[in-house]
């Protein structure tokens, strides 16, 4: 159904943003994969999915922390018709003992290249008539966790930029979304599972369920392959009147 698309995933060299542009692959798109390194193993990752699904991917060296080279990745990429805006650090400190300088990149990573990637993408869609963007906000999109203030406010952020860029373009086939995860079973998340056992003297159940899926009442992760799903869906023509939404995918955490 999307042969044909060109689809843009920030951050997309591990994690939530590798297996959302699997997901858009194996529906059809030709995917951009992204980072700010440039290593062979990067490139080996677009190559990998071109062979399993037979559609051209790339890779695109970009460092979203810096405006300009977001819109140059939007530039390199070409008519991009999918825009995922993914890319994201994290710092967990006191808003007293905060580092500037980590405030200022969550901000420039997690919402300022949302900014400057949609700016330069909207237009793209407008010219060929159909466009989605879909922003990787967060649980902390919607409700806020203690010592996560630059986190909370970039995801609290990209939730607003959603709503502003939906209206700006209600009249158009784009539609504009976030989705919510709430944890997801990343590479990330898996390494710190054996860590935490030994810290809690825990094993790999109580881990997960007491320890890391406290908030999230289902008590299971979500999956990078459940969020290309439904990214993939949000691309899909039954989703082209949901737009300037979140769609929480958290186990029913917001629900609490
Ligand atoms: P991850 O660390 O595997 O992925 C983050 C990606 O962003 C990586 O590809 C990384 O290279 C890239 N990135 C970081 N800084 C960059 C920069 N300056 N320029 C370009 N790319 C950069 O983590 P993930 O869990 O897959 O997270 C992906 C997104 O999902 C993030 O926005 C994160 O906040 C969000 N999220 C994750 C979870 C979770 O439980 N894992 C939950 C909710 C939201």
């Amino acid at each position: 159904p999307l042969s044909g698309k060109t689809a843009v995933i920030t951050g997309s060299n591990s994690g939530i943003g590798l297996g959302i542009a699997q997901e858009l692959a194996k529906a059809g798109a030709q995917v951009v994969l992204n980072s700010y390194t440039d290593r062979k193993e990067d490139h080996a990752l677009a190559e990998e999915i071109t062979n399993v699904t037979g559609n051209e991917a790339r890779y695109i060296k970009a460092d979203l922390s810096k405006g300009d080279d977001a819109r140059r990745l939007i530039e390199e990429a070409g008519d991009v018709d999918i825009l995922i805006n993914n890319a994201g650090i994290q710092h967990v400190a006191p808003i007293q003992d905060f580092p500037t300088e980590k405030w200022d990149a969550i901000i420039a990573i997690m919402l300022s290249s949302v900014f400057h990637t949609t700016a330069a993408a909207i237009p793209m869609m407008k010219k060929s008539g159909w466009g989605r963007v879909i922003n990787i906000s967060s649980a902390h999109g919607l409700t806020a966790s203690p010592y996560k203030s630059a986190y909370v406010s970039a995801k609290h952020g990209v939730v607003g930029m959603t709503k502003v860029v939906a209206l700006e373009t209600a009249q158009e086939p784009i539609t504009v979304n976030a989705i919510c995860p709430g944890y997801v079973l990343t590479p990330l998340v898996e390494a710190q599972i054996p860590e935490t056992m030994k810290e809690y003297d825990m094993d790999r159940e109580t881990v997960i369920k007491e320890v890391m899926l406290e908030r999230q009442p289902s008590k299971e992760f979500a999956t990078t392959e459940q969020l290309g799903g439904v990214a993939t869906f949000l691309c899909s023509d039954a989703a082209a009147q949901i737009t300037g939404t979140t769609i929480s995918v958290d186990g029913g955490w917001t629900a609490l």
